[in-house]
């Protein structure tokens, strides 16, 4: 079983910090009875799927790897924790993330971090570097993380692995703790792309209790698994392979646009001219929202608290100030600035106004093209520690991925080579909203 592979490689690689053996025993027990019965069984039953520990499961500690929820254990269950075992999955565990998913590494983990599978000397990206390592390392057939500003497809391609993070409000965000919600959206890795279609088919679909979660109707995505891109028209946004990137990236996402233009695809250069203002614009909204978001881990709650403080106002102090780690205390300094009166207008609101800009530049690229494609990241894997002192150089691997959450739009990094050191490398597939189905048409003639 899938726990044997666990208890071979987890030591090293360090996916997971929470283990849900015994659960996922009597859940796997039940399926069998099911198929023993003749009952017929969703093609997902029985699969072991890992959630990333931002992901509210109940009875089961959900703790974003941070220290001031190390205890928490939610009351219920997120909508698509429900929607996986309505189809009857099994929960493995809960995978490790960057604290609050803040960061690309799993180095900002309050608790370890994770391994890349292919070198443990190297980070597996993030935040949902957990996700990502276990289903690379096959400790998990399915995982899911959240993406905010990359966080599924960066790790996916340092991993290996595929991963989609649908248009913002196809799939539900209840339950999933929230970073900075006009940018968090929850999705799925796995080891190939049909594996994708069948989770999307599980997670996506409306929510009432997501008040941004769209009414829509949900198609068969393995409808989608078709080998033709013969009229597809592709674009190639050149902004997105500027400075920083890698040489052997660039050559082996070049061969990935060679062999779509073979198979008859039309491939092209487009601009996305905003580019270069994604990620000032990220890093002022999404520390925004954070700020906000996390002002309710006050310590009276729920969670950690200072129980030596003297008074309210010293408990909150203490609380926060021990329970959150460092990445964590600078977004939310960085956020509470931008929205504070007499900067509001500067930043938060320059920042916003940046991101239409930004959405209008894919929108002008979607009125030509199906999809437009790119590296997922201009790097492979970075050493542990190589990036972790400069903030700066660790926001910078998010580049190629940050514009699609400003914009609201679907993307998926599939595996697209290997770099001289044997790391992968990943090439990632934008849509317009809604067009999930296109990416999972291309991401297919890779298999
Ligand atoms: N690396 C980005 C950040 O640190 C994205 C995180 C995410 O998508 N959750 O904010």
């Amino acid at each position: 079983s899938v726990y044997q592979r666990i208890d071979e490689v987890e030591d090293d690689v360090q996916s997971y910090i929470t283990l849900t053996k015994d659960e996922a025993l009597k859940q796997a027990k039940e399926v069998d009875e099911k198929l023993a019965n003749g009952e017929e069984v969703n093609s997902l039953a029985g699969i072991p799927v890992a959630i990333k520990d931002n992901m509210c499961t109940k009875g089961v500690k959900t703790t974003c790897a941070s220290n001031i929820l190390h205890n928490f254990e939610p009351p219920y269950n997120a909508t698509v924790v429900d929607k996986l075992n309505e189809v009857d999955t099994v929960m493995t565990g809960k995978t490790n993330l960057d604290e609050f998913a803040m960061g690309s590494s799993t180095e900002n983990s309050g608790f370890f971090t994770t391994k890349n599978p292919w070198d443990l000397d190297y980070v597996p990206g993030g935040s949902s570097g957990g996700s990502a390592a276990a289903v690379a390392a096959g400790e998990a057939v399915i995982s899911l993380g959240s993406d905010t500003g990359g966080s599924i497809r960066q790790p996916a391609s340092l991993c290996g692995v595929v991963g989609m993070k649908p248009t913002y409000g196809f799939v539900s965000r209840y339950g999933l703790v929230a970073f900075a919600s006009s940018l968090d959206q929850i999705g799925p890795f796995s080891r190939d792309v049909t594996d994708c279609a069948l989770a999307l088919n599980c997670l996506c679909g409306h929510d009432p209790q997501d008040s941004t979660s769209v009414e829509r109707e949900v198609p068969d995505f393995t409808e989608s698994l078709v080998d033709d891109v013969s009229d597809m028209k592709i674009g190639v946004p050149k902004e997105y392979f500027g400075e920083g990137i890698d040489g052997e990236v660039e050559e082996a996402v070049q061969s990935a646009i060679d062999k779509l233009e073979e198979l008859g695809a039309t491939c092209e250069e487009v601009s996305l001219p905003h580019t270069e203002y994604a990620l000032p614009a990220y890093y002022l909204i999404a520390p925004a929202e954070a700020s906000s978001n996390l002002a309710r881990y006050d310590g009276v709650r729920y969670g950690y608290r200072n129980e030596e403080a003297d008074g309210l106002v010293d408990m909150f102090k203490l609380t926060r100030s021990e329970g959150f780690g460092d990445e964590v205390q600078r977004r939310i300094m960085l956020g509470t600035y931008a929205l504070s009166s007499g900067y509001y207008d500067a930043y938060y609101l320059k920042a916003q106004k940046v991101r239409t800009l930004i959405k209008q530049d894919f929108e002008e690229a979607f009125a030509d093209y199906d999809v437009l494609i790119s590296p997922t990241s201009p790097t492979t894997a970075f050493k542990i520690g190589e990036k972790s002192d400069d903030p700066l150089q660790m926001y910078m691997s998010d580049l190629c991925t940050i514009p699609a959450n400003l914009a609201g739009l679907p993307g998926v990094s599939i595996p697209c080579g290997f770099d001289s050191a044997g790391l992968p490398i990943g090439l990632q597939i934008l849509g317009d909203h809604f067009a999930e189905e296109k990416l999972i048409q291309v991401a297919y003639t890779f298999e």
